[in-house]
């Protein structure tokens, strides 16, 4: 057997999920998934974060510097085929890390194949991911990868990245992803949930919807429905809804129909966060028309108050671009006026940097270095202010938070509906945390605010 099994991701994954070119330079893994469900949904868990970091997945063992093996040892027979399994990945590959069922026997396994690289147990996927980093370092890649570079630390098991959709329909002028990832691909809707409903089965609490353009799901598709299931990301998001999991958006862009799913952001009873990040990249229409931007007409102030009206507590984050090419100190300062009506919550801020490939190099103009820093200190210190006052009118409320880390210390580390992992703030809490645990959703008070982070105690249970 020379290829991934079709029971990885049996209906999942249409071909091109696996069948791309890695970019050149690209880590890139293979995986082989035997035995239970619940193993099906260690491996699922396994791809969708590797590829979230970066890591392409390789259809056969020869096009990988890896190959993950996750076995079962259920019976007799299944321990045989997991060890045929591993012995044809180390001829066919040589560097093999295995998991699963099997792996609660490390001993067993070395004894017939002394060396493969790792062997890890039933459900410790972040060791799994330990051991992949060590065999294959993640290659971030700010340009095109979905999670932030700080993304190679190690997903909880109580938040999970669910992704719907690979590459993208646009061509924007800074980006290589339509090169490197091809045209929109839309995983089938029923496939998505299915995956939803075995990682909040396995203990998932909050879902973290990600693509290149999470608004554009299924246009591929033509918004397929099948199984109960309409590949259109305001049913998604209604489904997703559904299972008991805070459902939080990223990659959202402007399009009219996004209105459609703040009702439900609104709703405290539908499961969809009042969240959503939307890559503006700029305000000036003429910039966004040279970047080529997706939406790049929407009067987007518009939308913003229409969202607002319908739904006072969504959190908007979003992240910039200063010093593309062309821009002027005319253009910068209508972004500067419009981060200041638009009173964004959360906003990240970079500075334009030519990439390889893009076809934004060759525009006139480029910004000299010194006038981007110039312009970032000031986008940031404008949106530092909207953040600090944001989080200041909130202390004295209530809300939920998730617990994401207790320390030795006691202090725990949490989040609020309106910050997602990794990328916004926290809320912390410093006393009377020894009921509480790491995955629980607890009601809390703010009682101190700073410029992106919040302090609260809990409320009597
Ligand atoms: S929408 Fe633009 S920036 Fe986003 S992935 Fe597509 S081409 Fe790249």
């Amino acid at each position: 057997m020379a290829e991934n099994p079709p029971n990885i991701r049996p209906d999942l994954a249409p071909q091109a999920r696996f069948g791309e070119q890695p970019r050149s330079g690209q880590p890139t893994l293979g995986m082989v998934s035997l035995g239970c469900p619940k193993a099906l949904v260690d491996s699922e868990r396994i791809l969708t974060r590797l590829r979230a970091e970066g890591y392409a997945i390789s259809p056969d063992y020869t096009g990988a510097d890896a190959v993950i093996v996750n076995t079962c040892g259920f019976l007799d027979s299944a321990k045989a085929e997991s060890l045929d399994a591993i012995g044809e990945a180390l001829v066919e590959n040589g560097k093999v890390i295995v998991t699963g069922c099997l792996g609660a026997e490390p001993d067993y396994i070395r004894e017939h194949h002394p060396n493969i690289l790792a062997v890890t147990g039933p459900h410790q996927y972040e060791q799994v991911l330990d051991a992949v980093h060590a065999a294959v370092p993640p290659a971030p890649d700010p340009f095109i990868d979905l999670l932030p570079a700080t993304g190679v630390s190690l997903t909880p098991r109580h938040y999970s990245y669910l992704k719907i959709s690979e590459g993208c329909n646009h061509k924007c002028k800074f980006c290589i992803i339509p090169d490197m990832r091809g045209r929109l691909v839309s995983r089938p809707a029923h496939a998505v949930i299915r995956e939803a409903e075995k990682l909040v089965d396995a203990g998932v609490r909050e879902l973290l919807v990600i693509s290149q353009d999470t608004s554009a799901y299924g246009v591929d598709i033509k918004h397929a429905e099948d199984r109960g299931h309409r590949a259109h990301i305001t049913d998604l998001a209604r489904d997703l809804g559904t299972l008991g999991a805070w459902i939080r958006l990223h990659y959202v862009y402007p399009y009219p129909h996004v209105r459609d799913m703040i009702p439900l952001m609104a709703d405290p009873t539908s499961g969809v966060l009042p969240y959503l990040d939307i890559p503006f990249q700029h305000a000036h229409p003429d910039l966004l028309k040279r970047m080529a931007r997706p939406a790049a007409a929407s009067k987007t102030l518009d939308e913003i108050a229409a969202w607002r009206a319908t739904c006072p507590d969504i959190t908007l984050r979003s992240t910039f671009i200063v010093g593309y090419p062309g821009e002027t100190e005319a253009e910068f300062q209508t972004l500067l006026d419009w981060l200041d009506e638009a009173q964004l919550d959360r906003v990240g801020c970079f500075q334009y940097e030519n990439v390889d490939g893009a076809r934004s190099n060759a525009l006139p103009d480029h910004v000299p270095a010194e006038v981007k820093q110039d312009r970032w200190n000031r986008f940031m210190e404008k949106a530092q202010a909207i953040s600090a006052q944001k989080l200041a009118a909130k202390v004295g409320h209530t809300m939920d938070v998730i617990i994401d880390d207790i320390d030795e210390d006691g202090v725990a580390t949490c989040r609020t509906k309106a910050d997602a992992p990794e990328i916004d703030g926290n809320l912390f809490i410093d006393d009377n945390t020894s009921a509480l645990q790491v995955g629980e959703i607890v009601s809390v008070t703010v009682d101190e605010a700073s410029e992106y982070d919040l302090w609260g105690a809990v409320n009597t249970r």
